[in-house]
């Protein structure tokens, strides 16, 4: 047993801790819990726990359903909402399969692998999200479509009086912070009842492990606070989506290998490549950053989010925006891509956005021209002329591209790969057969 399990086992013992959840994610970013009792936390780190991997998204075929979740002991954490006495505490799990090997649907391992083959390169890739969600009045989730009403009309770093959103930012960044995930700014966001939090920068495994939690805190203080937080990408068809903009950096040892003092923006040679690589390869990796039909109702609904394949100093319509430079502040320097949504699964996404990066690295992809114009302002003779290509304009465009890209099928590897093509498929099948209400409202009555 090494000492991070020690030091597990003796803090359950001395904070009495009663339920031990063992987290994972599957294929899509959804959260999976299964709670041991602190009896089982020994063998849990030896030999994992087993479960039925046939019953989770994107996990195994029937026959082959035995999977084991491995606890990863620097994860351990009390959590808050489940009280002081008596307590419940989650540690993060890698997933194997019954011969000891680490399992190809496991999302966590496939950025666990491209993280290596930075590491290769002597490289640390380091992320900072920022998540925009939604508050809603209690709705009924029962409800064939639920009534969304946004709990405040608040706009853009607005201070609402007395508004449930600055408690409940107060209460959620606590609840954060308490589990060691800190917060670098918070604010709401344009949308009525649309908040904004940003996480501080850190490694991508521990953001992306963040994140997790962070979407299940947000959850919990909504429900305490008896509203109801969603990450869903664009839930109001008049209203800004949810966007997840992540700022990335690479460093060498303690290095940010993306500054150079004296060049343009004070850009490395590294970081301008890798600025290239992403936008050389955004179209194929949308499908996974921008995962759900509604994902494509933000893209192309305006309110900052991109639609086209363009760079720019603090350029908000492009994709990726080099931040303004502080002088001084080498190693903040970072880009920023902004298509990711709130609902991406975050192993998965920056799994390709640095895969991506990489690539442009090591093809010394050369950058274009950065885009100082308003791109959505432009004519599409005009985008055309500066080669602006768009994003991917539905899902089904989405997974017809990234169907075809080498860089994909490399990075997630072939059971991820095929499985997100098949669900993605099935989704827009699913959603290509209904009639909706624009449809009605627009045709029933002249028709
Ligand atoms: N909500 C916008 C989006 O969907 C972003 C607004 C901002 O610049 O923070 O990406
Ligand atoms: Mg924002
Ligand atoms: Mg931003």
């Amino acid at each position: 047993m090494d000492r991070q399990q020690e030091f597990v086992l003796r803090t359950v013992e001395e904070r009495d801790i009663r339920f031990i959840r063992l987290w994972f994610t599957d294929v899509l970013g959804m959260l999976k819990s299964v709670a041991v009792a602190p009896a089982e936390l020994e063998s849990a780190f030896s030999e994992g726990i087993g479960f039925d991997g046939s019953s989770i998204e994107g996990f195994t075929r029937v026959y082959e359903a035995d999977m084991i979740a491995k606890p990863d002991p620097t994860t351990f954490q009390v959590l808050p909402w489940r009280g002081e006495q008596q307590g419940t505490a989650r540690m993060f799990c890698d997933i194997l399969t019954p011969d000891g090997e680490p399992s190809l649907a496991d999302s966590r391992y496939v950025l666990k692998r491209a993280l290596a083959k930075a590491s290769d390169k002597g490289f640390t890739f380091y992320t900072h999200p920022e998540v925009e969600f939604y508050l809603f009045q209690a709705l009924d989730l029962d409800a064939p479509v639920p009534r969304l009403v946004p709990v405040d009309r608040g706009g853009y770093f607005d201070h609402v009086p007395r508004g449930s959103a600055h408690d409940f930012r107060r209460a959620a960044i606590s609840m954060l912070e308490s589990m060691g995930i800190s917060v670098e700014f918070s604010h709401h966001e344009a949308g009525p009842g649309q908040n904004e939090i940003d996480l501080r920068y850190a490694d991508a495994l521990t953001t992306a492990d963040n994140l997790m939690t962070f979407r299940t805190v947000v959850k919990e203080v909504a429900l305490e606070q008896g509203v109801y937080a969603s990450f869903m990408p664009k839930p109001l068809a008049e209203h800004p989506g949810s966007g997840m903009h992540t700022h990335m950096s690479l460093f060498e040892g303690d290095r940010n290998a993306f500054h150079e003092p004296g060049s343009e923006y004070e850009l490395s040679k590294v970081a301008r490549q890798f600025i290239a690589g992403l936008l050389h390869h955004a179209a194929e990796i949308t499908a996974v950053t921008n995962q759900y039909v509604n994902s494509y109702k933000r893209l192309w609904g305006g309110s900052e989010a991109p639609s086209f394949v363009s760079w720019g100093h603090n350029n908000r319509s492009a994709l990726v925006r080099v931040p303004m430079y502080k002088p001084g502040k080498g190693n903040s320097s970072r880009v920023e891509y902004r298509a990711l949504d709130s609902a991406a699964n975050p192993y998965l996404s920056f799994a390709l956005l640095l895969a991506a990066g990489l690539k442009g690295i090591e093809e010394g992809y050369e950058l274009p021209e950065e885009t100082s114009d308003d791109v959505w302002e432009l004519t599409p003779t005009e985008r055309r002329a500066l080669d602006i290509r768009p994003l991917p304009q539905d899902l089904d465009e989405a997974v017809g591209i990234m169907e075809r890209s080498e860089l994909v099928a490399e990075t997630l590897g072939e059971h991820v790969f095929d499985y997100v093509l098949r669900n993605k498929r099935e989704e827009w099948t699913a959603y290509r057969t209904q009639v909706t209400p624009f449809e009605l409202e627009r045709f029933f009555s002249i028709l």
